[in-house]
């Protein structure tokens, strides 16, 4: 859903391919992991002996041209689409970070969220290295640059040691590429065979799909795999942490629905969280409607289990950019009706059921109801599919400070009112948790509060910056 659903993270991807347009390659990769991030995107290239990166504010279509995409050549390439997690939005945020190093160029592109950056980030000004931005990517690009090892990996693993949070990463060296997901397994990223005999490495595998890519793995937790020859290079440098704690979020919202997220097809795990919340409060009403896109399955799951016909209700306007429409409250609420038109012969005099992945600061909920009741809509039930958020995301992604948190602030009828909607059904945890099918290796730190990671709660999204201006 638009506005009120948790932000999305970043989206990172990785390719060698010998004897082909590896930036052009990158750049389509950067296009399907474009719902990851809208805010700036940026690709480095290296031809074996020379580096060369192009970054901008703004989004993929945006920032690349064919003529700032011709200078990039060479076999292997990294490539970044960015959401602001740690550090605001500004151009010296955007990635990939590109460092000269004693050991040679070195390029970073991150997803996640360090916990410890602060200290990390103050133990580097203590020894004299400089910082240009506010992001926790520039502090593991300048440990890397500074950290002990006779290759690439024993300096990753040697740094990976100190990281506490959410990192999958992608390094573009001289003449490599790595891929490397940190041991607690919080982000995606899986890796490809290209056609063409390369390998590429992405956020997300329906990204690899574009590509082309057969063979599609995940990046386990604690690996690092080296993307430089016809085989993959494979090392697990920290063991998995003992309890792993992938994000659910990937599957209740941000990936794309025919991407792989802990080997399970993203479409069928919402297919279930559907079948779970028809099951779990059943309601008589004429026609189920998703709000679009992400709750569509979950809706289609909804209607399969309860017998109530789905319909489409919304009719989304995709070509307004969500970068314009998200910085106030207000806007946000207007971002709705500009977002979204009903279609009202499919809900006039009905009792509707609105299907919806997440309320955060519970914004757009009501708007959309009331949309549906200037359409005729008779009753408005709707139903999210997963629990209450109550607790902030320190891993990565944006739901703002828990005070903010519509669920931390009222009670699920207190939402309910101010919605103006007939009924408001959360799914329970356990139900996600079955139509995810597992009862461990899931984060759910934002439902429950029991993070997999100590929390220094005092840590903000920009806190780098006070002594830092654009
Ligand atoms: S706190 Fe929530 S959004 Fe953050 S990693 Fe855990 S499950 Fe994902």
């Amino acid at each position: 859903m638009i506005g009120d659903s948790p932000h999305e993270e970043c989206g990172i991807i990785g390719i060698f391919a010998p004897n082909e347009d590896v930036a052009r390659m990158t750049f389509f990769g950067l296009f399907a992991l474009q719902h990851r991030g809208q805010e700036a995107a940026g690709i480095a290239v290296s031809d074996g002996a020379t580096v060369r990166l192009h970054k901008e504010v703004g989004l993929v279509s945006q920032v690349f041209t064919p003529q700032n995409l011709a200078p990039l050549r060479g076999h292997y390439a990294i490539g970044h689409t960015r959401y602001s997690t740690t550090g605001s939005s500004s151009a010296r945020n955007a990635q990939p970070f590109l460092i000269e190093t004693r050991h040679g160029p070195l390029a970073v592109a991150h997803n996640g969220n360090l916990i410890n950056a602060p200290t990390l980030r103050q133990e580097l000004l203590d020894h004299g290295v400089g910082l240009y931005s506010s992001s926790d990517t520039e502090v593991i690009t300048m440990m890397l640059a500074g950290a002990e090892g006779k290759n690439w990996n024993e300096r990753l693993k040697n740094s990976m040691s100190r990281w506490t949070g959410a990192y999958s990463l992608v390094l573009l060296t001289r003449d490599g590429v790595l891929a490397v997901r940190d041991p607690w397994g919080f982000r995606p990223l899986s890796v490809g065979l290209l056609p063409s005999g390369g390998w590429a490495a992405a956020s997300e595998s329906g990204a690899l799909g574009t590509l082309g890519c057969e063979a599609i793995r995940e990046v386990q937790p604690g690996e690092i795999i080296a993307l430089s020859n016809s085989a993959l290079s494979v090392q697990q440098a920290l063991p998995p942490a003992p309890q792993l704690a992938r994000c659910v979020f990937g599957h209740i919202y941000f990936s794309r629905p025919d991407s792989f997220w802990d080997g399970q097809s993203v479409h069928h795990v919402r297919q279930k969280l559907g079948r779970e919340l028809a099951s779990e409060n059943p309601i008589e009403a004429d026609v189920v409607i998703p709000v679009p896109d992400s709750s569509i399955p979950a809706a289609i799951g909804y209607s399969a289990f309860s017998g109530i016909p789905y319909n489409d209700g919304f009719i989304k306007n995709r070509y307004i950019g969500r970068t314009f429409i998200q910085p106030t409250d207000s806007l946000r609420k207007q971002g709705v009706a500009l977002k979204f038109n009903v279609i009202v012969e499919n809900v006039l005099g009905k009792r509707v059921v609105m299907i919806d992945d997440s309320i955060v600061r519970g914004n757009t909920t009501g708007p959309l109801v009331q949309l549906l009741r200037q359409a005729g809509a008779r009753e408005v039930h709707v139903r999210i599919t997963c629990p209450p958020i109550t607790h902030p995301c320190y891993m990565g992604v944006d739901m703002g400070a828990q005070e903010n948190l519509a669920a931390y602030r009222m009670t699920v009828e207190q939402m309910r009112k101010l919605m103006k909607c007939d009924s408001l059904y959360f799914l329970s945890h356990d139900g996600m948790m079955r139509a995810v099918g597992r009862t461990t290796g899931y984060c759910t730190a934002c439902f429950t509060g029991n993070y997999p990671v100590a929390i220094d709660a005092s840590y903000i999204k920009t806190g780098f910056e006070k002594s830092i201006a654009d």
